[in-house]
């Protein structure tokens, strides 16, 4: 598995910021519920289960000391993987 890069992970947390300046707004568009089918054709996509694992460490690693373990674990809840924009909050 390649190690996941600087880019990718900022890319990931500049969706977070996204998601928590516009919660509370109404979305222009519905999420749909991942079928087994789309789950796998993600993990196709991006080695869903590993890479989201990678990048949910990734992201303590670089929050570090500086934040608790549950502001850390709202961070990473509000995440969605740069590559196939399922939620990171199952990986922690
Ligand atoms: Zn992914």
């Amino acid at each position: 598995m390649e190690r996941l890069s600087r880019r990718t992970l900022m890319t990931a947390m500049a969706g977070a910021g996204v998601v928590l300046g516009t919660a509370g707004r109404a979305f222009a568009f519905s999420e749909d519920i991942p079928t087994v089918r789309t789950l796998a054709l993600h993990d196709n996509a991006c080695g869903a289960t590993a890479s989201h694992k990678e990048l949910v460490a990734e992201v303590e690693r670089v929050l570090g000391d500086q934040y608790t373990e549950a502001e850390k674990r709202r961070v990473i809840a509000t995440m969605t993987c740069p590559i196939c924009g399922c939620p990171l909050s199952g990986f922690f």
